[in-house]
């Protein structure tokens, strides 16, 4: 049984956990350092990138994540998750600053907060809904980074070796099937 630990500062925590446990992962709640030990994969949530990298920083989790990351554990960022993995930020200085993508904030616009789409993503399958929710998106991506899926001429998913990061929420849907890429492929 892989053991998936959940960032669980801030942001859509309970919705990765039901996930996890439906794909017949252990969980781990991670709140402080002793929460990192023995995990095999990292799931880092959206919510509000800003209030993430405070308490982030309070709880002095910052370095012990990057130098997991940097360690080859396998992480997945899920929008304000995927704000915290990026190298660079258009317009922000970069947070955990590991997964080699180019991602700026707040894509979509006011009108559009908050919509869902379907996606075809080809390693992973067709149809798949995505939730976007003042979502960011990946503007530019290093060489060896594999784009999955766009959306608008814009890059949603993209995996860089053992990370993977999304603009959108896959946990706020009924469909497992990108967590299970993550769990599956990655870990
Ligand atoms: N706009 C948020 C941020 O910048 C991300 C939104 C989300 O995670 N749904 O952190």
């Amino acid at each position: 049984m892989k053991r998936m630990g959940v960032l669980a500062l801030q942001g859509a925590v309970r919705e990765h956990v039901q996930m996890l446990e439906q794909l017949d992962c252990e969980v781990v709640l991670v709140k402080q350092i002793a929460d990192l030990n023995q995990l095999d994969g990292l799931i880092l949530p959206g919510g509000e990138s800003t209030t993430m990298r405070k308490l982030l920083d309070r709880y002095q989790l910052l370095e012990p994540i990057r130098t997991l990351a940097q360690q080859g554990l396998p992480m997945f960022g899920t929008c304000a998750g995927l704000i915290l993995l990026a190298k660079e930020l258009v317009d922000y200085e970069p947070h955990l600053a590991v997964m080699d993508v180019t991602v700026a904030r707040n894509s979509y616009g006011r009108q559009v907060d908050s919509f869902e789409v379907q996606l075809d993503i080809p390693v992973i399958g067709q149809s798949i809904p995505a939730v976007f929710i003042r979502a960011p998106h990946i503007t530019s991506v290093g060489e060896n980074v594999n784009i999955l899926a766009e959306h608008d001429g814009k890059i949603v998913l993209a995996q860089d070796g053992h990370f993977l990061g999304c603009s959108f929420h896959p946990e706020l849907t009924a469909d497992t099937r990108i967590l299970e890429y993550f769990v599956t492929s990655i870990v």
